[in-house]
């Protein structure tokens, strides 16, 4: 354990209710460490929320794409392509631990199984609010997909700018990444994706 206890306010308990190593202490050691004096009247409380923050933004560690998906399974009565465009997702790039943040669209061609609408924004934030890089968030998705739908075939695009990018380094701004994840008859039959990324126009 590092030298951060002096920075640790008397009531905080090393562990949370449920577990987790409290940040509290770590974070103020960050911020004082920046040049900042964690005392003042305007960051007494920070260290609390940006641990509470934080746990919300990386909750995708405790999440799990079956208990997302539970109930909202059903049986498919045809078999022609599902569309879900412009899914808003925000993640941490793992590099920089900045945002990076954009939009997915995912298509499936169901064989026996299809999954309720609304269910695959929460599967895109399984993966999204993690330290990520944006090509393995978007073969994790697909891959997801994949798992529980067993489809005939799952796309996955998403489109994202980084704020690693824009706030530092090459300063990018308007530049924006693009990647995607094809499965099944997306990545077999040149129709079928093309299809899908004409609908994405
Ligand atoms: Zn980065």
């Amino acid at each position: 354990m590092r030298d951060h206890a002096h920075l640790l306010r008397p009531s905080d308990p090393e562990f949370d209710e449920v577990g987790e190593v409290r940040l509290t202490g770590l974070i103020a050691e960050l911020i004082e460490g920046l040049g900042e004096d964690v005392a003042r009247e305007g960051l007494l409380k920070s260290p609390e929320r940006i641990e509470r923050s934080l746990r919300f933004l990386t909750s995708g560690y405790t999440a799990d794409v079956q208990t997302v998906v539970n109930g909202a399974l059903f049986e498919s009565e045809g078999s022609e392509m599902v569309v879900v465009k412009g899914i808003e997702f925000y993640s941490l790039c793992e590099h920089h631990m900045l945002p990076f943040f954009g939009t997915a669209h995912i298509a499936y061609v169901p064989d026996t199984t299809i999954l309720g609408l609304s269910k695959f924004a929460r599967v895109v934030d399984v993966f999204a609010r993690r330290m990520q890089v944006q090509e393995r968030m978007t073969t994790q998705i697909a891959d997801a997909l994949e798992h529980v739908l067993a489809p005939k075939g799952v796309a996955v695009v998403t489109e994202a700018s980084h704020l690693c990018m824009m706030m530092r380094g090459v300063e990018k701004q308007g530049s924006t990444t693009r990647t995607s994840a094809m499965r099944g008859i997306f990545r077999d039959d040149g129709r079928t994706r093309q299809e899908f990324l004409d609908a994405l126009r």
